[in-house]
């Protein structure tokens, strides 16, 4: 079967599908190629027994302009649900308790979890010198600006939470741009952020809130509204064997879905899979080419999704609980989804979420679901809820989850510079550039859209 369409987006998860939504605004028709029977990509949402859980991400933070277009957007097929005032409490472990992260000066002054040098040294941050090394990882940079135990007790575990990484493999410059780009335009992080807070904001601005969010019923209602603003039809699913060829000026695409190939011409081809899936989909393009533009390590990430139909161990009053690595536990963090939003699991129970692997520990996505139960249910015996079996416990194992911007990041972007204008009409995107959020997905996707339209 041979198709003409214009622009072909490979990939039917948050950037590919709010690709398509952008573009359709424009007035364009993408066609969404995906490999799965669903649309969504690592956003699912099951609704079992009473529970409600993610396989994937569990909550977004309101955190660009474009990710507000995009709830706006789609207001009337999916509600945004905003997170509790517990989720601006988290806990950190430390000497197997759980200790609040401090929120103020105050709890600051006696919170265990830093030394005392390390508290007076965050009062001089506004006076250190900035680096001058633009390579310099965040674990240097913590240590530099801030002191060893800010490094182990707050930045190791949200970097944990973030990217299943470590600190010191992950370069500033790329894995946090804006806490970089604070120390390097202002001097300082506090000074930094205290100016910023003054400059004028645009009215789309002001809605950045930086709350923690989910949707209503989960994030899977999310990614449904999008695809019905989309177009289900404009969405093949269980696509294999998905390739792109040169033809002319143009591309050919060609997939098999139940063992028909279809062929599609496009003049615009646009990749929103992972960096690792790449290579695979533009077999034309030289080794020598396509490897350093998509050479980067991915975090294996093992979730677990617990649920008890009664709940009265350890008050969940917060966004959940990180755990730094030199408390050596199998587990990252885990969050409290049902304390912050409405429906996740039965009156009076609870459901928590697990995550465990990362850069650190990538052997537990190897480990059977026996050996993975064990240690989740020790982990939650010993710290949230001594002698209580679950009720559910489904585990969602990720080979590819999160992208780490280390060093040769820079390197990797100029490479994708070089094939993007070697090859007109090809566009490399996807979560192997510009973040790894949510909100960094749908601000990608937005700009995508506004490139290829005045590019066509
Ligand atoms: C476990 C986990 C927890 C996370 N937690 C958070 C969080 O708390 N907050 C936050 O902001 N972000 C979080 N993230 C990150 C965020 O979810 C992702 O950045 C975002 O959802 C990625 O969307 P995407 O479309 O870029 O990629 P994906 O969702 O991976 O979509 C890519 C799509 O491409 C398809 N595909 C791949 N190869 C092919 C091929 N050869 N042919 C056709 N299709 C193909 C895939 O099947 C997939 O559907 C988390 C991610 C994971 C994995």
């Amino acid at each position: 079967m041979e198709q003409k369409k214009q622009i072909v987006i490979i990939g039917a998860g948050l950037t590919g599908l709010s690709l398509a939504w952008y573009l359709k605004k424009y007035g364009h028709t993408a066609l969404v190629i995906e490999k799965t029977h669903t649309p969504g990509g690592v956003m699912q949402t099951v609704s079992e027994g009473g529970f409600v859980y993610e396989t994937g991400p569990n909550t977004g933070v309101i955190g660009t302009p474009d990710l507000v277009d995009l709830l706006g957007g789609l207001s009337g097929s999916c509600t945004p649900e905003r997170a509790s005032r517990r989720g601006v409490k988290r806990y950190i472990m430390y000497k197997e308790r759980w200790h609040a992260l401090p929120c103020g000066p105050v709890s600051g002054l006696f919170t265990p979890l830093f030394s005392m040098r390390d508290k007076f040294r965050i009062l001089g941050e506004p006076f250190r010198k900035p680096g001058t090394d633009p390579y310099e990882s965040v674990a240097d940079m913590t240590v530099r600006r801030m002191g060893r135990t800010i490094l182990n007790y707050a930045v190791n575990p949200f970097i944990s939470g973030i990217y299943a990484g470590d600190p010191a493999k992950l370069t500033t410059q790329y894995a946090l741009p804006k806490l970089y780009a604070l120390e390097q335009n202002y001097g300082s992080f506090i000074k930094g952020a205290i100016r910023k807070a003054r400059l004028p904001k645009t009215d789309e601005e002001k809605q950045v809130t930086r709350e923690i969010f989910s949707a209503e019923g989960g994030f899977g209602n999310l990614t449904s509204a999008l695809v019905e603003k989309t177009g289900a039809e404009n969405i093949v699913c269980s696509a294999q064997n998905v390739c792109v060829e040169p033809a002319g000026k143009r591309y050919t695409v060609s997939y098999t879905v139940n063992g028909q190939k279809t062929s599609v011409d496009a003049h615009t081809v646009v990749s929103t899979t992972g960096s690792h899936e790449i290579a695979g989909l533009f077999p034309f393009i030289p080794k020598a080419e396509i490897t350093p533009a998509t050479s980067v390590e991915y975090a294996k990430l093992v979730q677990v999704a617990v649920g008890y139909n009664k709940w009265t161990g350890f008050k969940l009053d917060a966004f959940g609980g990180l755990v730094p690595a030199r408390e050596q536990r199998s587990m990252l963090g885990i969050l409290f989804p049902s304390a912050i939003f409405k429906g996740r699991a039965p009156e009076g129970g609870a459901l928590l979420s697990v995550f465990m692997g990362g850069v650190q520990k990538p052997e537990v996505l190897e480990y059977t679901d026996n050996e993975i139960e064990k240690l989740v249910y020790y982990e939650i015996e010993s710290s949230l809820y001594p002698g209580q079996a679950p009720d559910l416990v489904r585990i969602t194992r990720h080979s590819h989850a999160i992208p780490q911007y280390g060093p040769n990041t820079g390197r990797r972007l100029d490479a994708i510079a070089i094939i993007e204008q070697r090859y007109p009409g090809i566009y490399l995107a996807g979560n192997g550039r510009d973040g790894i959020a949510m909100a960094d997905r749908v601000k990608q996707a937005r700009t995508l859209a506004g490139k290829i339209n005045s590019d066509i």
